[in-house]
């Protein structure tokens, strides 16, 4: 610390250290404890006082030997003077007998303990818990837990409830534990409260400071509940308040292009898309053309369920951009897909003098090497093209764009919050739509994107008939393999997809390349086959896709590849091998592929479940269509880090808080939130100020929250 008055600390030493004292100057740490503290993240006070225990166990006070009664779970601590390991099928067993200070002994037996052989010996002391049964005469455990300890460990004196804490190699549960209880007062001491009082009793929220002391030692399961909602409390409210002042941040003084419409430019973009605009689709294109024409950016989501059609609201809003001499820039999370825009866009724009690039991994390559050579700014449109479609290559920041004036995301709600900022453009900010058909759940919508404006398209375009899923046991697998072959008689076309494109080490699951020549020569033989996946080159994908689309491919063996936003109306079948190996939104965005076209359209689920879960995704699939139900269940077996399929989403993580779980809760702190912003919006106000303080200790980089006000 910098406080430069270290001088007066060692004399006031009833004076508690800050929070920022560093480990090694707490009590109970020496230097090696101060290490392996650190190594967990803890390198202050404040640190430690949020490492919070994962989970409490439950444990009785010590006894003695002879104090020890029939039939009820107990712990006792003695020195271990015998054991033996029986090793006799079926089942080995090891038994172990211990002696209190009082020379009383317990006989202890573990089942299948032969493993105990080297980890339990003579001379130990140790302290077990188990249910206690009498064996002629003699008090037995059978199958205690069991934990060497310390001559020098105090004694458990009454019943409690024991934090485990998240430990390393170098650092147990326990001695995270001594550490916490020996400067907890100190820590708690140093905490002031930050919300008034009168907001607390409205919800019934504990003191920060009793908070944290009943979060690390609870006298009951019930306190250690109370804290852990105040703490949730606080972690939401923070996120609410950060995504509050980001939004004002980014919505103050930004200019964004006008991007005018009118009759005939809107007639001149329907004609070009082919069909009639469902009513939601209008709803949508309606708010896109409000916010476009309004002179600030866009931030736009556009959720809507797979097939719904959002790529021509997406379609739509570019074709604007163009018109009113802007650039836009369609990314797109895989190059499959971005591939496939490639051509709908340039089918669309036929006879036109817009100009469309490809911009991928690969292009980049070239483009570098180019630009190795004659060294000039490296301008992606070099002022001919209009519109870029691309992956994430686009979104590398030694881009520059002469005149961007739209960006759409399609399909990967991950990017949103993090990687607008990343094409800024020259001059004024772009316009900013997102496309999502992974419904986000209610309270990812409260809090991730609560910065976002929403349109929903409810509707599926006229003529779709609802997708038919089965589950099928491996056992009946004949029958869909049977299955295809009839819909590829009636001229359509399948999709098979398994988890993985070779198989692994271990024999687990199928593969793309073996499945393919087996169905080649087996039960889809004569059928024309194609397999697809992503160690294909970029050319032989495009090529494969390409023959697929106009129908000279009947089966697409293949991966996830096709996972999101491939559009081939023809194909009316999807079959998932391993099913039980996809997530639950993933079989979903799977099943999406199908059903796109007048066509009624069939999801086969091949698997034997293997567990609960697996279990209840494949019913949950065979019983509901709707994206949005899928999207909660989803984010009820996944939690929230798992649900964007990656923790490197850039979204600020939540530590205690699930987002899952927290519905009520997570209303009543956006509420609250924004009327603490709505009277004191850069939180200048002295409680506040603590607030503002440790708001941008926690979310300031993942919000990239500028100095607040
Ligand atoms: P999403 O991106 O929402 O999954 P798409 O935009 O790819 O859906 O649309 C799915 C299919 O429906 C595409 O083949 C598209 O051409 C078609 N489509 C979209 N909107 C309409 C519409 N209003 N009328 C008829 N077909 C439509
Ligand atoms: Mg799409």
């Amino acid at each position: 610390m910098s406080s430069g008055k270290s001088v007066s600390s060692s004399a006031s030493s009833s004076k508690p250290p800050p929070l920022d004292a560093p480990p090694q100057e707490l009590r109970d740490v020496s230097p090696n404890r101060a290490r392996a503290l650190a190594a967990l993240g803890i390198q202050r006070l404040g640190d430690l006082l949020e490492y919070l225990p994962r989970r409490y166990q439950y444990e009785s006070a010590e006894r003695t030997v002879a104090d020890l009664v029939p039939e009820q779970i107990q712990t006792v601590r003695g020195r271990v003077i015998a054991v033996d390991c029986v090793l006799i099928r079926p089942r080995s067993r090891f038994e172990a007998t211990i002696e209190d200070d009082a020379g009383n002994r317990l006989a202890a037996v573990w089942f299948n303990g032969a493993y105990l052989r080297s980890r339990i010996v003579p001379d130990q002391l140790i302290r077990m818990r188990g249910r206690v049964k009498f064996f002629r005469k003699r008090p037995q455990m059978v199958n205690p837990k069991w934990e060497l300890i310390d001559e020098s460990a105090p004694a458990i004196a009454q019943d409690n409830l024991r934090p485990i804490y998240s430990a390393t190699a170098r650092i147990s549960s326990d001695a995270i534990a001594s550490v916490v209880a020996a400067n907890l007062d100190d820590a708690v001491a140093g905490l002031s409260e930050w919300f008034r009082p009168d907001l607390l009793e409205r919800y019934q929220l504990l003191g920060r400071q009793q908070a944290y002391r009943w979060i690390h030692r609870p006298g009951a399961l019930r306190e250690a509940a109370m804290a852990r909602r105040r703490l949730v409390w606080d972690e939401l409210m923070l996120l609410q308040l950060g995504l509050g002042i980001a939004k004002r941040q980014r919505d103050a003084g930004a200019i964004a292009p006008v991007l005018k419409l009118d009759k005939l430019l809107d007639q001149r973009i329907r004609d070009r898309l082919g069909f009639v605009l469902t009513a939601a689709q209008d709803r949508a294109v309606w708010d896109v053309a409000r916010d476009v024409g309004s002179g600030r950016p866009m931030n736009r989501l556009i959720q809507g369920d797979v097939g719904s059609g959002k790529t021509a609201v997406a379609l739509y809003a570019m074709l604007l951009a163009v018109a009113n001499g802007r650039q836009a820039a369609l990314l797109a999370p895989t190059q499959v897909l971005a591939e496939q825009h490639l051509m709908t866009l340039t089918n669309l724009l036929a006879g036109s003098h817009v100009n469309v690039a490809l911009y991928t991994g690969r292009t980049r390559q070239a483009q570098k090497r180019r630009l190795a050579r004659d060294g000039s700014t490296p301008d992606l449109f070099g002022g001919d093209a209009q519109i870029a479609v691309g992956t994430q290559a686009l979104l590398e920041n030694d881009i520059a764009f002469a005149n961007l004036g739209l960006v759409v995301v399609d399909e990967q709600h991950k990017l949103g919050v993090h990687q607008r900022a990343v094409l800024r453009g020259k001059g004024s900010s772009p316009h900013y739509l997102i496309m999502t058909a992974t419904p986000i759940p209610r309270t990812l919508a409260l809090s991730y994107f609560a910065d976002f404006d929403l349109s929903v398209i409810d509707e599926l375009p006229p003529g779709r008939q609802p997708i038919q899923t089965r589950w099928l046991r491996r056992t009946e697998a004949a029958r869909a393999y049977e299955f295809i072959r009839k819909q590829v008689a009636a001229g359509r076309q399948a999709y098979v997809v398994l988890p993985q494109i070779d198989e692994g080490f271990a024999d687990d699951g199928k593969s793309v390349r073996k499945e393919f020549q087996r169905l080649k020569t087996g039960d889809l033989s004569g059928l024309r086959l194609e397999m697809l996946h992503g160690q294909l080159q970029p050319d032989e994908k495009q090529y494969v896709m390409s023959r697929f689309r106009d129908g000279n491919v009947d089966v697409l063996v293949t991966t996830t590849v096709i996972e999101v936003g491939i559009d081939v109306p023809n194909a009316t079948v999807i079959l998932i091998d391993n099913a039980e190996r996809f997530g639950l939104s993933q079989l979903h965005q799977l099943r999406g592929r199908v059903g796109r076209g007048r066509h009624a359209s069939h999801c086969l689920l091949i698997a034997d479940a293997a567990t609960p879960q697996a279990q209840e995704r494949l019913e949950t699939m065979t019983r509901t269509s709707d994206g949005f139900e899928i999207a909660e269940m989803d984010l009820k077996l996944r939690g929230t880090g798992e649900f964007f399929g990656t923790r490197q989403h850039g979204l600020p993580e939540l530590k205690i808080a699930d987002l899952s779980e927290e519905l009520p809760l997570l209303q009543k702190a956006r509420e609250e939130a924004l009327a603490i912003l709505a009277v004191d919006p850069n939180l200048r106000r002295p409680p506040n100020q603590l607030l503002r303080r440790e708001l941008i200790a926690r979310f300031g980089t993942s919000l990239q929250l500028a100095q607040i006000g």
